[in-house]
């Protein structure tokens, strides 16, 4: 899968692409993500990609042209499936999005800055908006790491023990079981008898009651 990303401050990307699954994911070329820095499409000699809004208020405003040409640069070249732009008014962002945006080959995130990008560029250009949360962020960066690394850990190959991406929160609609690890005790704190007896069968069901017990308590709007 390739991740076009664009953004007004692609630094703030680069060690992000450069670590841990995503770095691995690339490694293995089962993903190939590519950084965009929409100042090498600004207008003149300062590479201008923000103006004042029309109507006044505070706050500069992304232009429509530096996004335009090189949002058409990067289709001229293959299709995109999706054209996304991160913005606090977007859909809010779920494990199934990720899911599903993990099967297409080819999307485009589009970070936005300041105030945000020319509305033009949301009715014409894009064709998904994302929200990570309710609050805002100064950028689209975070929101567009987010997304690139919930998406890519699910690609096929990301992870090495493949069963571990299938089953984490929200993957089956319930939140992960507890895990623990050696030592069986530190400090008189035990670790539930269960997961040291190596039954499996006891196991998976203890794993199970625990995912239930903790969705009910913890988000009882994911059993809904
Ligand atoms: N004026 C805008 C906020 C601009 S914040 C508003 O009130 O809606 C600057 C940029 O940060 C946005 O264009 C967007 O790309 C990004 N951003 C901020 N909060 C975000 C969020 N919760 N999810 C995704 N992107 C966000």
């Amino acid at each position: 899968m390739r991740i076009d990303i664009i953004s007004v401050l692609p630094e703030l990307l680069e060690g992000f692409i450069n670590h841990s699954i995503v770095k691995r994911a690339c490694d293995k070329k089962v993903a190939e993500i590519h950084l965009h820095s929409l100042r090498d499409y600004g207008k003149g000699n300062y590479m201008k990609i923000d103006d004042y809004a029309f109507g006044g208020g505070a706050g500069m405003v992304m232009m429509i042209e530096p996004i335009y040409n090189l949002i058409n640069a990067l289709k001229a070249e293959r299709n995109y499936e999706e054209i996304i732009y991160t913005s606090p008014d977007g859909e809010r962002f779920t494990q199934g999005e990720a899911n599903r945006l993990s099967m297409l080959s080819s999307i485009i995130i589009l970070c936005g800055h300041y105030k945000g990008v020319d509305h033009r560029v949301r009715q014409h250009l894009i064709t998904k908006e994302i929200s990570i949360g309710d609050y805002v962020l100064s950028g689209g960066e975070l929101a567009a790491a987010i997304i690139t690394d919930s998406v890519t850990r699910v690609l096929p190959g990301a992870i090495s023990d493949e069963t571990s991406a299938l089953s984490d929160s929200f993957q089956d609609g319930l939140l992960s079981p507890p895990v623990y690890t050696r030592p069986p005790e530190f400090n008189g704190w035990t670790v539930p008898e269960v997961l040291i007896s190596g039954n499996h069968k006891a196991i998976e069901q203890w794993n199970d009651e625990q995912s239930y017990e903790r969705t009910s308590r913890l988000r009882p709007d994911l059993l809904q």
